[in-house]
């Protein structure tokens, strides 16, 4: 990990450049078309030989200045600004694999990136096989003389298993694969895996990076010989681009990621703790807990375990919707990352899209509860979950 500090002055200054106003804040510039000297420039930004923006699809100023600071956080040589964290999953994998390859991925990965890699990629013959990371013998076993990628998140949805990246990394390496990790959940001040060797890291930009719900966004951090085609062979005619207005919002929130991210973690902590000694709670995934897998990955890989907590309620799927729908101060929403607390019931929401096999084999039972813990006082959250378990079973006595 890069130290922390230097890190929390990066969200702030790393990839600004002066403007002409000399404004404080990067202006944005809201304009999809750019106006050139003469045709002969016209002709020289599109031939490459002069450097200069042309079509906001192609590239904007506004838009740069996310990149480069992503790319300086990451520890990447370049970064792309997509319209969705699915764009970025998307265009990482349709940049690396063709017709005919192979590709390897964890078999717990976020709801539309398990639909992408199941049915839209096989439709066009590209092949997949899922296993679980947390077994490097499943992984070397799953590799193929076709393979081209190997894909996996961690902590992953929705029980933070934590896989290790050098591990990944290495398996990489020694079959020649591009490694790609969905790094959403930690974001890079608290795990860094292109420094684990990891080739390409995604992020859904709406979560932790814009941090305030009100952005649909990703990114793609990769080195400049992989952004020449992520950028220019799929973007620019997939169209997956993120707006410029949107790139200013996630500029302004990326300011106070390290303040909101050392809060959304010394949350979670309190709560997480607080949940596992309940009675009620009859299983709590947060990596700080030492009953925890992912334990032993905290400090070498992750600093922090990040915002989100799943837990399951000692009850029954009626008295789990009822406990949800009853709970206080908490929405009932997916995403995470946001200021407000959110819960949601994963068996019916995020991972509605799974068979009953695949849900069952996945660990998603029915009283599975995920949290996204938020920046309210952490005594307010945890007053609205006693509040909640309290009422628990409670109507069964009467
Ligand atoms: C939300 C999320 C995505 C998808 O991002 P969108 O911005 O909603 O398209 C991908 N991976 C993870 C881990 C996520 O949490």
């Amino acid at each position: 990990m890069q130290d922390r500090w230097k890190l929390a002055t990066k969200v702030i200054h790393a990839g600004r450049e002066s403007n002409q106003a000399g404004a404080l804040v990067t202006p944005l510039c809201q304009s999809a078309t750019f106006v050139f000297d003469s045709a002969e420039q016209g002709g020289a930004r599109f031939a490459g030989t002069e450097q200069g923006y042309i079509y906001t699809r192609l590239g904007n100023p506004t838009t740069a200045e996310l990149e480069r600071k992503i790319a300086a956080l990451e520890g990447s040589e370049a970064a792309a600004a997509t319209a969705s964290g699915m764009a970025a999953v998307s265009a990482a994998l349709l940049a690396n694999l063709s017709h005919g390859d192979h590709l390897v991925a964890s078999n717990a990965v976020y709801g539309c990136t398990f639909s992408l890699m199941t049915s839209l990629l096989t439709k066009f013959g590209i092949e997949v096989t899922l296993v679980n990371f947390s077994d490097e013998a499943a992984i070397k076993a799953a590799i193929k003389p076709n393979t081209k990628v190997i894909f996996c998140e961690t902590p992953v949805n929705p029980h933070l298993d934590v896989y290790n990246l050098d591990l990944i990394a290495a398996i990489a390496k020694q079959h020649n694969l591009v490694s790609v990790v969905d790094n959403t959940f930690m974001t890079p001040l608290l795990q860094q895996p292109i420094k684990h060797g990891i080739d390409i890291v995604i992020h859904s930009a709406t979560k932790y990076l814009n941090g305030h719900g009100d952005v649909i966004a990703g990114l793609v951090c990769a080195s400049n010989e992989q952004m020449e085609v992520i950028k220019y062979e799929v973007l620019k005619d997939v169209g997956a681009v993120l707006s410029p207005h949107d790139a200013w919002l996630i500029l302004r929130g990326l300011k106070t990621l390290d303040v909101r991210l050392e809060r959304h973690c010394d949350n979670a902590e309190k709560v997480a703790s607080y949940l596992e000694y309940h009675p009620k709670v009859s299983k709590v995934y947060y990596p700080t807990l030492k009953s925890h897998p992912g334990h032993k990955l905290l400090g070498p890989q992750m600093r922090r375990a990040g915002g989100v907590i799943a837990f399951e309620l000692d009850a029954s799927l009626e008295e789990s919707i009822k406990f949800i729908n009853q709970l206080p101060l908490f929405s009932i929403a997916v995403s995470l990352g946001d200021a407000e607390s959110l819960i949601q019931h994963p068996a019916s929401m995020t991972h509605s899209p799974y068979t009953d096999e695949e849900r069952s084999r996945a660990g998603i039972t029915d009283n599975l509860l995920r949290i996204s813990v938020g920046l309210e006082s952490v005594e307010d959250i945890i007053q609205a979950l006693e509040g909640g378990l309290d009422k628990l079973h409670i109507n069964q006595l009467l």
